[in-house]
């Protein structure tokens, strides 16, 4: 057997390896290999969680933010974003015609600081109070751990943060002097220690980034051992510093996907809406690598223009959450079934 295999199947038998094995893994696959990854992600991921693709309705509730990363379009420097926040009553209105069409999770992601603490608070007990059956997700960005604390008191269920790098160097890179790596990582712990579904995640070639890069990333997740891990490809923006550097690769994304299942087998994996702008197939490819978790826009449509992470992301069409039926659909015809559930990460035994 060839030994890029071989070492896939010491993964998928001890959700482990050293990162100059991870690295040798991204550095000399082929597509046969990465065929054969997703053929065992895929086996794992139904072990755990049968056919079933969880969905989540996302709110983006502001693209205000505090925050200057280089990558990002709504980024505090750029001066062409068209700022906006959504009011309580808007962020209500999304609850309530997503848990129409079957949605038990709700997104509230923005830019950091779109909503002020207490109205974070007050959505998340506005929406748990309606909707006593779902889940409430955050994606906010950084705070301190008494902020995270108010947040998982007022009922939060999960918590996405984006490592966005596991490289220190890199991740300076990709930020400016203010931010820091370590104040990044000690959010991911706060959130797991008290008590959050947690998320982590990166971008696929985000500029500087290397193999080597991608291998402390992935032993970061073996050793973090998240419940949930975002990862997309970068895609650049045009009115940011990378406006020139190259998108991510797709085959890449998807193959380190299903790496990411076979570190962690009950994990929660979307196929990302970057993965779904940059090919139009890219949810089902995510899918049948080892994804279980998708993530269709809720947005009000006259924001959804507005929050633009990246350039020509999607938002309408087979992105919203109102294209559910043709959702349903297009998984049926790979194999796999949207279910109208909360999609809580399962304890393996
Ligand atoms: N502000 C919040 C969440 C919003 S950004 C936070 O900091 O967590 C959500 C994610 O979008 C980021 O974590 C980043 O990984 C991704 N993203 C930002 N700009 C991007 C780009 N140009 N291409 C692809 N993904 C991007």
């Amino acid at each position: 057997m060839r030994k890029i295999q071989l070492l896939t199947d010491i993964l998928h038998d001890r959700h482990s390896l050293s990162e100059k094995e991870y690295e040798l893994l991204i550095m000399e696959h082929d597509e046969e290999d990465a065929a054969y990854a997703a053929s065992l992600a895929d086996a794992v991921r139904r072990q755990h969680y049968g056919t079933d693709i969880y969905v989540r309705g996302l709110i983006e509730v502001g693209n205000i933010c505090r925050n200057d990363c280089y990558y990002c379009g709504i980024r505090r420097s750029n001066k062409k974003a068209d700022r906006y926040a959504l009011t309580n009553e808007q962020i209500l209105l999304c609850a309530e015609e997503g848990y129409r069409l079957g949605y038990r999770t709700f997104v509230m992601q923005g830019g950091e600081g779109s909503l002020p603490l207490e109205r974070i608070l007050q959505n998340v007990e506005t929406i748990k109070h309606h909707f006593p059956d779902a889940a409430v997700t955050l994606s906010l960005g950084e705070y301190e751990r008494d902020a995270y604390q108010a947040m998982f008191d007022a009922g939060a269920d999960r918590y996405l943060l984006r490592h966005e790098t596991a490289d220190r160097e890199h991740y300076q890179k990709l930020h400016p002097d203010g931010m820091s790596f370590e104040h990044r990582m000690r959010c991911l712990q706060d959130l797991k220690e008290i008590g959050f579904q947690t998320g982590c995640g990166f971008m696929v070639g985000s500029p500087y980034q290397t193999a080597h890069h991608l291998a402390k990333d992935l032993k970061f997740i073996e050793e973090f051992s998240p419940q949930m891990c975002g990862i997309g490809p970068f895609i650049p923006h045009k009115d940011t510093i990378f406006r020139d550097e190259p998108a991510g690769s797709v085959s890449l994304t998807i193959y380190l996907l299903s790496l990411i299942r076979l570190i962690k087998p009950n994990i929660l994996l979307p196929a990302t809406t970057a993965l779904g702008t940059l090919d139009p197939l890219g949810r089902e490819k995510g899918v049948l690598a080892g994804a279980n978790v998708i993530m269709p826009n809720l947005s009000p449509y006259e924001v959804r223009p507005k929050y633009e992470l990246y350039d020509h992301k999607i938002s309408t069409g087979e992105e919203s959450a109102q294209s559910r039926k043709n959702l349903e659909k297009r998984m049926e015809a790979i194999g796999f079934r949207v279910v109208t559930a909360r999609g809580d990460y399962k304890e393996s035994h």
